[in-house]
């Protein structure tokens, strides 16, 4: 097996046994993503290491200016929607915001009051939020978040935690660098029963289009609650993300957008419980005494 390819057991509930959903080929190699036999994870085992997955994000980054445009637009919907959140639940302080890409919503958080910093693991993407937006911004991997304990009032993690090796380390972390009674938005791609059912249907992963190759781990409302509450935050409300727009896909951007209104229409008849959408954005407060250094 090449040394770049590593195996692991549930992040949830540390269980060796899992069932294969199928086979697919990413950067060069044949990985796998599988079911938790136990409590029913999905992820993707074996994965690329760390190590691999560093090297893909540094040729990930897509710097001509009309990439940058075109990656900030589709996300506008979804960091007004997140702000709002993040305002409803605190007043503006301090932020943190984790692989902040190219940099919107640190932009809007400023507007809206909060004293916000980034850290994000692109080189490429840190020297165009400092040259051309004027961000404070770190350039570091979040193996070790380089900031001191009780540093921050907030903290945002948006489409990354699913890319990341170690995602109860991390949180563990971020947990240390708020304050009692800080908060964190996260976002993350929504493993609903639908998907779930595609997967199950089509296990050629390569040529399924509901599958994203880079995702290490498949989270749902329910997991990415489980995992949350194991380091030490208790989830406040889970919402229906966004929907980005594509330039272009007007089309799809307007069916999208109906779906989405049906999906909100079933979260709220549910009172908060069945959160449908493709994206969830989910927000969680620092436990009192929460026992983060196990
Ligand atoms: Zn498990």
């Amino acid at each position: 097996m090449a040394e770049h390819i590593e195996y692991t057991n549930c992040l949830l509930c540390g269980s060796k046994g899992n069932n294969k959903i199928g086979d697919f080929n990413f950067c060069g190699s044949v990985l796998a993503l599988v079911e938790c036999e136990r409590c029913a994870f999905a992820f993707v085992s074996p994965r690329l290491s760390a190590q691999g997955m560093n090297r893909f994000f540094q040729t990930y980054t897509h710097l001509t200016n009309d990439k940058i445009e075109f990656y900030r637009i589709n996300k506008l919907n979804n960091v007004r929607f997140d702000l709002r959140l993040l305002n409803r639940a605190l007043s503006p302080g301090r932020l943190l915001d984790l692989g902040f890409g190219y940099g919107l919503f640190m932009q809007h958080a400023l507007k809206s009051g909060w004293n916000a910093i980034g850290l994000e693991i692109s080189t490429g993407a840190c020297r165009y939020a400092r040259a051309a937006l004027g961000l404070r911004v770190v350039n570091a991997d979040f193996s070790r978040i380089p900031f001191r304990k009780a540093a921050f009032d907030a903290v945002t993690l948006f489409d990354s935690l699913y890319y990341n090796h170690d995602p109860i380390t991390l949180l563990r972390q971020i947990n240390q660098t708020l304050k009692p009674g800080g908060v964190i938005i996260l976002r993350v791609h929504n493993r609903i029963g639908a998907i779930k059912w595609v997967h199950g249907i089509n296990r050629n992963l390569d040529s399924n289009p509901f599958f994203i190759k880079d995702h290490i781990y498949q989270f749902s409302s329910r997991t990415i609650s489980a995992l949350l509450e194991k380091c030490g935050y208790k989830v406040s409300g889970i919402y229906n993300s966004r929907i980005p727009y594509f330039k272009g896909q007007i089309a799809s951007y307007i069916i999208w957008n109906g779906l989405l209104c049906l999906f909100d229409l079933v979260r709220f008849v549910s009172g908060g419980l069945i959160v449908l959408g493709p994206s969830i954005t989910i927000i969680a407060t620092k436990m009192d005494g929460a026992a983060v250094d196990e």
